[in-house]
């Protein structure tokens, strides 16, 4: 097998069972490799370090599919890989029987560039890799035998695919077109689009937080910004709020909210109020309308997808954040988050206390949150850290 040799220091990282070789870090290839080709990856000094898979055109130029040496890296393997994520899944309490739930999480399940997330009987699998994109036909034999779904449709599409070289692939893989999906998240059911949504349709990272806004919710009159297809809305409602006010600047995701609150006639739909706004115009509208809330949710995209966009990033969470606490009623709490990976949990509480201090609001942490745990993050890699949210009152 071809063999791609480190440069010398350069297998400390590798040691440790971190799974990405940057391009810098490797000395040369001995032998022909494509991309998505399994390499061997080898020390400087010969050692022997595992298995990756090679891609020519990313500046993460090899992905770790194994750091045993000996492993063959064949459908075997994947199907060990795949059946263990979601056996790790079922054994966790609060992650049995959600219809909505993330089988494998990327480099933190062992699976550097695979993402598969299942709604009800249907798997979305997001290929992300040069590597994960040549063993597609593997990924969802491995996807319908460990999980028994009747259906498996790609979503290949993200961002990150061109920097691998790939091109956007969407569609059918397995068992025919997938027709609409509902999936039931704590007894509110939510509809699924899995063809045009925003990541494989919805962001399940967020499931164990939006029922911590539900049991919060009794008796508050809540703004939720950046609210998507109203995920913390609902959940918010079904919670007992008083009222609810959803913002958010995209016009497909507020169509979708509302079918949603359609979904659920359990509801009080009177409650609740959709907004198609930007979120910093409109907190500041709110502001010198006079509102008052009992409780913000601040869920914003991705402002900062690197470390080199922290600066930029950091200005806007510092904005929104002092707007959310000078529009709180005394007693009111604000839910915050961040999905940068270029902002840390640190900088990310610095960036808070900064707007509550700006906000003259006398402010306390009451909890720290994160992604739900069908989005682990491997101690190896702490990159796989992205969301981070501060629950606070004042
Ligand atoms: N909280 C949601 C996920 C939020 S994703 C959930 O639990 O499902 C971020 C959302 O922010 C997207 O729906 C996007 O349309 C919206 N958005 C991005 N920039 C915005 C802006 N400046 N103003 C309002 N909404 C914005």
């Amino acid at each position: 097998m071809t063999e791609l040799i480190l440069k010398p220091g350069k297998e400390r990282s590798v040691m440790r069972r971190h799974p990405w070789i940057f391009e810098g870090a490797v000395a040369h290839l001995k032998g022909r490799a494509r991309t998505g080709d399994t390499v061997d990856v080898l020390a400087d000094n010969g050692r022997p370090l595992g298995r990756a898979a090679f891609s020519p055109h990313s500046q993460i130029r090899a992905r770790m599919w194994s750091f045993d040496a000996e492993e063959t890296i064949d459908h075997a393997f994947f199907k060990r890989r795949v059946a263990a994520s979601v056996a790790a899944r079922a054994a966790l309490p609060e992650l049995s029987g959600q219809q909505g739930l993330r089988l494998v999480h990327g480099e933190s399940d062992g699976l550097p560039g695979v993402i598969a997330d299942r709604y009800g009987d249907t798997a979305v699998l997001q290929l992300n890799s040069a590597g994960a994109e040549k063993w597609r036909d593997a990924l969802v034999t491995a996807l319908v035998q460990a999980t028994g779904c009747a259906r498996v449709f790609e979503r290949s599409d993200s961002d990150v695919r061109g920097l691998e070289g790939l091109e956007a692939k969407t569609g059918a893989l397995h068992g025919g077109e997938p027709g609409d999906i509902v999936i039931e998240e704590y007894g509110v059911r939510l509809e699924v689009d899995i063809r045009g949504g925003h990541k494989t349709g919805f962001y399940l990272d967020q499931r164990e937080n939006r029922l911590l806004a539900r049991q919060l919710a009794a008796g508050r009159s809540v703004l939720n910004c950046f609210c998507y297809t109203g995920g913390f809305s609902l959940q918010a409602l079904a919670g007992g709020a008083t009222s609810v006010l959803s913002i958010d600047s995209s016009g497909p995701a507020l169509e979708g909210a509302r079918r949603n609150l359609a979904l659920n006639p359990q509801l009080s739909a009177k409650r609740a109020e959709w907004r198609d706004a930007d979120v910093f115009e409109e907190l500041r509208a709110l502001k010198k309308a006079g509102a008052r809330f009992d409780f913000i949710i601040l869920d914003p995209p991705k402002f900062a997808p690197s470390a080199a966009h922290a600066d930029r990033a950091a200005r806007a969470y510092k904005d929104i954040n002092l707007l959310g606490f000078r529009l709180l009623n005394p007693g009111g709490l604000l839910m915050s988050y961040s999905c940068s990976g270029g902002i840390g949990v640190e900088l990310f509480q610095k960036i808070v206390a900064g707007a509550a201090a700006d906000a003259g609001a006398d402010a306390r942490i009451l909890r720290r949150l994160a992604a739900a745990p069908d989005h682990p993050v491997a101690l190896a890699f702490p990159e796989g850290e992205y969301l981070k949210g501060l629950l606070c009152a004042i």
